[in-house]
């Protein structure tokens, strides 16, 4: 093949563009970024014709190439992937999925008007704060609820309303960092409230709490350690004898629940992960936890507690900049009202996941071996996501041995959709537990291509 005499058959851009799959392309992606990706096709097959490598190129090949860099330049950042990790709230693959009925009220209520400040029966200005506050009381016996952003904007606003250039006391034990820089001094410091450490990182007893107290204590603050767990010679007041010092004191008790399981977890042979209810209980005057850990919901901030200190803080301006948006709310309350229906472990996923039998999930990954090879082995799934430190789930996995599997790693993750595992003493690791039923054949053909290639 003559390259210059194939330079000069490569036909001009304008050419490329009348053709039906360009005019289709541009219908779908818009002339300019088109017209770039013919571009960059044709300068492709220029620089190949010049090194000598390939074949001729056709106006087909062209167009596919360019095809191709479109699909590429239009996938979204962000997008689903397939979580064969076991990680069930997998804090970098957006925690927690949603329950049908979630996202169905996300889509009815973003797709339309809505009721979101509105009241129907006034024909008048409503409020946004009423469609998941009747819910969490109803479910957590609370007297009054307040949904916000997510866990630390709640206690952002918690500090600002309640404790601004006043005292904060807490245990040294309980100065956690969450994750991603997100620590409790900080917090603190940056809603204007003083921090007072009492204890020590491994004990503290009520009289160091009783001795801290003074004319500018606002609060008692206790924050759940929920990503580490420390044992050994360890000491924490517990939560109702501290509700009781604040009583006695004039203070506010708040609890940093993070995770906010609204049921009992040892039933799952998790370790006990302290309930909304059993905070509530223990008298606790405002609880705060997030939306999208163990309550199986969107990204959320709730406050649970009583009317007073709640009315002070949705009156706070903070409030406001740090609102929920509708689709949160529409996606909350419908999750809400899956936990006050009973019907969480059926269609809550992550709840779903947490419930999986070790014997269903051997007989799926059985099946997976029968296709795609490898061994069947026991192993652990982790609840993850700031909850439940610790706490794993028996588990079976598919260990697929390969000369490189941090390169089968990339190619699973290079898929469509990408699938996320892990290495485990040198094999890849995929834990049905995580995975949704409708993603087992996108994972098993992914899997297939990879191990082929
Ligand atoms: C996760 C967590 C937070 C932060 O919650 P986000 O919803 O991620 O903002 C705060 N406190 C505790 C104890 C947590 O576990």
């Amino acid at each position: 093949m003559n390259g210059a005499d194939a330079l000069r058959r490569l036909p001009a851009v304008d050419a490329l563009l009348g053709e039906a799959q360009a005019r289709a392309l541009c219908a779908q992606y818009g002339r300019s970024a088109t017209l770039a990706a013919l571009r960059d096709s044709l300068q492709q097959a220029r620089n190949e014709l010049r090194a000598g490598d390939g074949p001729e190129p056709t106006r087909k090949s062209l167009l596919e190439r360019a095809a191709a860099q479109l699909a590429r330049r239009f996938l979204p950042g962000l997008r689903p992937v397939i979580n064969a990790s076991g990680v069930i709230l997998h804090t970098n693959l957006g925690r927690a999925p949603l329950a049908p009925a979630a996202i169905q009220a996300m889509a009815e209520v973003g797709g339309r008007y809505s009721t979101l400040e509105y009241d129907l029966e006034r024909g008048a200005r409503g409020s946004r704060l009423k469609h998941c506050e009747d819910v969490l009381c109803e479910l957590t016996g609370a007297e009054a609820a307040l949904v916000v952003n997510n866990n630390a904007a709640a206690l952002v606003l918690l500090l600002a309303t309640l404790a601004q250039g006043r005292e904060v006391i807490i245990s040294r034990g309980q100065l956690i960092e969450i994750g991603g820089g997100f620590r409790v001094p900080e917090v603190m410091a940056g809603a204007g409230a003083r921090l007072v450490e009492v204890g020590t990182t491994n004990r503290t007893r009520r009289s160091d709490y009783e001795r801290a107290i003074g004319p500018d204590t606002a609060l008692l603050m206790r924050a759940h350690a929920s990503n580490f767990r420390m044992s050994g010679f360890t000491a924490e007041v517990p939560l109702d004898e501290l509700a009781q010092l604040a009583r006695e004191r004039g203070l506010l008790l708040v609890d940093d629940l993070g995770s906010g399981a609204l049921l009992d977890t040892d039933a799952f042979g998790l370790l006990h992960e302290p309930t909304v209810m059993e905070s509530l209980a223990a008298g606790a005057d405002l609880v705060a936890f997030s939306g999208d850990k163990l309550a199986g919901g969107p990204q959320a901030g709730i406050i649970v507690g009583r009317a007073e200190p709640l009315a002070a803080l949705k009156r706070h301006p903070l409030a406001r900049a740090l609102r929920a948006d509708k689709l949160c709310l529409a996606g909350l309350s419908a999750t809400l009202d899956l936990w006050l229906r009973g019907q969480a472990l059926t269609q809550i996923p992550i709840w779903r996941m947490i419930a999986r039998e070790a014997q269903e999930l051997r007989s799926v990954a059985e099946t997976w071996s029968q296709r795609l090879g490898g061994e069947v082995l026991a192993g652990e799934s982790a609840v993850g996501g700031g909850s439940l430190p610790g706490a794993t789930l028996p588990t079976w996995t598919l260990a697929l041995e390969v000369a490189q599997p941090d390169a089968l790693l990339a190619q699973l993750r290079a898929a469509q959709p990408p699938v996320i595992a892990r290495i485990a003493g040198g094999r890849v690791l995929l834990d049905p537990r995580t995975v949704l039923p409708d993603e087992e054949q996108d994972l098993l053909a992914a899997l297939e291509q990879a191990l082929r290639s």
